[in-house]
């Protein structure tokens, strides 16, 4: 069974005296999982999308479903990671991590236990104790992603998470981030306008379109990189051309904003 399926969805923003076209006639399914990027210029409905998927907007029209059950019927727990954090300043690292599992009461020594690990992995094993604003940024972005993984989502949306982190921490969260959630057999949408990243991580790549946000192309990744971690992927003889085909997808995605007045 699919894991996520999106049918012709569409959807507007409006205000008093005009709309935006920001998703037209967006359809596709994500299996079990699969790991899928959303790549394209900024404008093109990337957020939008993510935003639908974790039930925060209605889209305007379009089916979406959740292990084959309409979105809004579906009690699935949806992951989403921002560029934000949204640690709460008053809790230790260790307790920000441990919240969710402790308010769906399945907090105990082994949830403690993994809760330290995935922290000594993101590089934090020694600030479980310390408060986020004693954290650098990428730091706390990298708290939160453990927060995320700990609350073990159906499906785990990620919006640009490693935007704001210097390179060198960016490639190791990635094959982090990879390797966790291939591990547990997650299901995953990354936002991402970085093509590398989106080859280095995914299984299949959806080139949209800006104004409005459409489908432009989809491609598989080649199972010889999908087989290697990403920092591999970026040394495989297939990663340059396909990085290449791909920068032509976006060049050519590019398309006139339909923004219009309301009579
Ligand atoms: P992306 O994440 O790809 O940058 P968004 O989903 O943020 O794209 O935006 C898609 C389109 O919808 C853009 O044209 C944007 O200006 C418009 N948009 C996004 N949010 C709003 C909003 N709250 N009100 C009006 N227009 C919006």
């Amino acid at each position: 069974m699919k894991m996520l399926e999106l049918q012709q969805v569409s959807h507007y923003y409006f205000s008093k005296t005009s709309y935006t076209k920001a998703l037209e006639n967006i359809s596709f399914s994500v299996q079990p999982g699969e790991f899928i990027s959303l790549l394209g210029p900024s404008g093109c409905g990337k957020s939008t999308i993510l935003s639908i998927i974790a039930k925060l907007m209605k889209n305007t029209s379009g089916n979406i479903k959740i292990k084959g059950e309409p979105l809004e019927k579906s009690d699935a727990e949806i992951g989403y990671m921002l560029q934000q954090d949204y640690l709460f300043p008053w809790k230790t690292i260790l307790d920000n991590i441990l919240l969710g599992p402790k308010i769906q009461k399945r907090y105990d020594e082994t949830i403690e236990n993994q809760a330290k690990k995935l922290l000594q992995e993101v590089g934090l094993g020694n600030v479980l104790k310390q408060y986020p604003a004693e954290l650098s940024g990428g730091m706390r972005q990298r708290a939160a992603l453990a927060r995320t993984l700990m609350n073990d989502p159906a499906i785990f949306l990620l919006d640009e998470p490693f935007s704001s982190l210097d390179y060198q921490t960016k490639l190791k969260l990635e094959e982090l981030v990879s390797n966790t959630l291939s591990n547990y057999n997650k299901t995953t949408i990354l936002v991402t306008h970085d093509i590398g990243e989106a080859i280095a991580m995914s299984d299949r790549i959806i080139i949209l379109s800006a104004h409005p946000g459409r489908i432009s192309t989809f491609y598989e990744i080649p199972i010889e990189l999908r087989i290697e971690s990403p920092m591999a992927v970026r040394k495989h003889p297939k990663y340059q051309p396909l990085f290449d085909k791909i920068w032509q997808s976006l060049e050519s995605a590019k398309s006139d904003n339909e923004t219009g007045e309301l009579l």
